[in-house]
């Protein structure tokens, strides 16, 4: 099993990546995706991924640090092209929070898909004719409060919709009828064994069994029965898999197989 989403590069997680990565690999957790969140943590990143066998990462900009610019997109277009470096993001939108705002999420949304359509089509970054690998990557995307908002947009951008996971699905049956009819993967959170998360697991319920994964979103979002636990790190991720093996009415070694084959297959990796 494969934690598909965390951030390894955080405060948390400095110095201790390889105790936790052994934690996570004792709890039959094999290995993680870390997602970065500005051009300087996508180096941060691969710089991680390089290091660990079972690491790989993501380059992006997330929407709650678009303010932080001018966002390096020749540093992100390297990235992308590395090996260890299996797709966008997060990217997308947040409405959970004012700031920063909106204009700027969206700004840097549509700078980032564009630069994702340059690289799908080989065009290069000016003067570095040479950094156009990764065409056809995944892309990872944060989406909160913003369903409605943002499906059109990534209709609108011509990207392949198979192309997208939406990360830490939190919405309601509607929302996943609407990602799952834009061609969309989901993936749950911790979130999904909250007591007050009913419609997570309802929506979880809809879902066809290759459109899922899971994740961690370390630090955050440890599951129940650790919610209390901080910091929530890649070996919570057997929690969530059990718990949407139970919320699916499947065994966790059908639940187990699932998974590894949607992440192997999305991801373009080989999750075990
Ligand atoms: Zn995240």
């Amino acid at each position: 099993m494969i934690d598909t989403h965390c951030h390894l590069t955080f405060p948390e997680f400095q110095r201790e990546v390889p105790r936790t990565l052994g934690e996570a690999r004792a709890a039959g957790v094999n290995g993680c995706i870390t997602i970065s969140t500005t051009a300087d943590d996508a180096l941060a990143a691969l710089q991680i991924a390089r290091a660990h066998e079972s690491v790989w990462c993501t380059a992006g900009v997330h929407p709650l640090y678009s303010d932080k610019g001018p966002h390096d997109w020749g540093i992100i277009r390297a990235c992308i092209a590395d090996p260890k470096c299996v797709g966008w993001g997060e990217l997308g939108l947040d409405n959970h929070y004012s700031k920063p705002p909106k204009e700027i999420q969206l700004a840097v949304l549509h700078e980032q898909l564009g630069v994702i359509k340059d690289v799908d089509r080989g065009i290069g970054a000016v003067g570095a004719p040479s950094m156009t690998g990764g065409a056809g990557k995944p892309i990872v995307v944060h989406c909160r409060e913003a369903f409605s908002e943002i499906v059109p947009l990534l209709k609108a951008s011509g990207i392949a919709p198979g192309r997208f996971v939406f990360h830490c699905f939190t919405g309601s049956v509607d929302h996943m009828r609407l990602l799952l009819d834009f061609g969309a993967m989901a993936s749950f959170t911790g979130v999904i064994t909250y007591k007050n998360a009913e419609n997570v697991r309802e929506a979880a319920r809809l879902a066809p069994a290759d459109r899922i994964m899971v994740e961690t979103d370390a630090p955050f979002l440890s599951p129940e029965p650790l919610r209390t636990k901080r910091p929530c790190t890649p070996a919570m991720v057997r929690l969530t898999a059990e718990a949407l093996a139970t919320v699916r009415g499947v065994s966790f070694e059908d639940m187990h197989r699932q998974l590894n084959e949607n992440t192997s297959r999305f991801f373009g990796i080989n999750a075990t």
